[in-house]
């Protein structure tokens, strides 16, 4: 009788999951509709980035806000996607409550309510900032506590392409041990929320901090969610070195182990775009002695440098842009300026990023900088600016647009790729990522 009760439960708990499992995918696949949408009149509303159009003199013109954080696409200049982000635990060392009204500093000096009201002020500040807000839950609880006026600025924000939502889910879930309908379900309540309260639908998967990535995150949380890429901070490290020498710190990730034929027509369509962050170290913060945040233990400010101090701290940031982009392809690559419950006081990031980005385009501009020295013979022109992950992954999915071949867990062919592609402006070469099949737990050599 009583093994009778338990298997009736039992089914009757696989038929409720089933249907909450089929109405949270309806959700989704509702979202993905519109991301569709969204992406076509996003492409169609885009500015022509191909002009190759100068973008200096930009803190001038307010009016024109699309030339001041646009790519320039001329084969000759590295474009350098500044991301401004936070990432902010829903509850890891203390409590969510005690995360978002800052208390218990004793065991972690972290204000979510401040990150927030603190950067919407930094952005309504200048026009072409940008930044990048991940955890819905804590954006809903700053939000349902802000007036109507507050609300409107922060629509106006994200109409006006500087507040972009990244993952958009309740948090940054794990993908080692947690179950594929939690992630479902907290990933659609996050969506839900934006949707109604600001139109938004995100359009990037944002897993910086997890340790390992499964397919099942590329699949059914990127591919069928509609994303359109995927990024993360951390892999293998011994993966990690061999990538960096061979370029594939970003690639193509083939998201259902169900197709076996690598020239599958769906297969090829189904590959998501991934890439890490953190400029490659394993991590999601700003480059080695860029951090600006009031969290970061060394000062390193330069908004009260000496003109000589701070050229040479330009020098050194142009170092680490230099690594960073011999480690993938093509001529674009992302900083992710932010961490751990970081931007407590934005205006102070804002202050140096402001001044960073400034001074590459003044002294690009009056020659004090030879850049086909530091980076040639690939570039000759720098393009520092506000940027998102958006617009980063459309400016790679333009590169990816030139007929490329794509591989599949073929390194060794990729890197010695000598393909060229003729264009209007000359030979350039063509760009090829490798299409990752597996998840990035695996070990090295097993
Ligand atoms: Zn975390």
């Amino acid at each position: 009788m009583v093994a009778t009760i338990v298997s009736a439960s039992f089914l009757i708990l696989i038929v409720i999951q089933m249907n909450r499992k089929s109405f949270l995918l309806s959700v989704i696949e509702d979202g993905k509709r519109e991301i569709a949408i969204g992406n076509i009149a996003a492409k169609e509303s885009l500015p022509d980035i191909d002009k190759g159009t100068s973008t200096r003199n930009q803190f001038k013109r307010r009016e024109n806000i699309s030339d001041m954080n646009r790519s320039i696409s001329d084969g000759k200049t590295l474009n350098v996607h500044v991301v401004p982000h936070t990432h902010d635990d829903v509850g890891w060392l203390k409590t969510v409550d005690e995360y978002f009204w800052g208390r218990n500093t004793s065991i972690q000096d972290a204000c979510v309510n401040d990150i927030l009201d603190s950067v919407v002020s930094a952005l309504l500040d200048n026009p072409f900032r940008t930044f990048t807000y991940v955890e819905t839950k804590f954006f809903s609880m700053w939000w349902e506590r802000q007036t109507d006026a507050v609300k409107e600025s922060v629509r106006f924000l994200v109409s006006n392409n500087q507040l972009h939502f990244a993952n958009g889910g309740w948090c940054m879930h794990d993908e080692a041990t947690t179950h594929f309908m939690g992630m479902i379900d907290q990933t659609t309540l996050g969506h839900a929320f934006l949707k109604r309260e600001l139109g938004v639908v995100p359009r990037v998967g944002w897993q910086l901090d997890p340790f390992g990535h499964s397919s099942t995150q590329a699949s059914l949380l990127t591919s069928k969610v509609g994303f359109d890429a995927l990024y993360f901070g951390r892999i293998d490290y011994q993966d990690l070195e061999i990538r960096k020498l061979r370029k594939d710190c970003e690639g193509l990730w083939d998201p259902s182990k169900k197709r076996n034929n690598d020239n599958d027509a769906e297969t090829q369509s189904n590959a998501v775009f991934w890439g890490l962050t953190g400029s490659y170290g394993g991590n999601y913060g700003a480059p080695s002695g860029f951090c600006f945040d009031v969290n970061c233990k060394e000062d390193n400010d330069i908004f009260n440098d000496t003109p000589d101090v701070l050229k040479q701290k330009i020098i050194d940031f142009l170092h680490e842009i230099r690594l960073q982009s011999d480690q993938t392809r093509g001529n674009h690559i992302m900083l992710t300026m932010g961490s751990d419950f970081q931007y407590r006081k934005a205006s102070k990031n804002f202050a140096n990023l402001d001044i960073l980005i400034g001074k590459i385009r003044d002294y690009q501009l009056s020659e004090q900088l030879d850049v086909p020295f530091m980076f040639g013979p690939r570039f000759e022109r720098i393009n520092v600016f506000y940027s998102s992950p958006e617009y980063y992954t459309e400016c790679k999915y333009k590169e990816l647009q030139t007929g490329i071949p794509r591989e599949r867990n073929n390194f060794a062919s990729t890197n010695s790729s000598t393909n060229t592609v003729n264009t209007k402006e000359g030979k350039e070469e063509m760009i090829s990522y490798s299409l990752k099949k597996d998840d990035f737990f695996s070990i090295f050599g097993q």
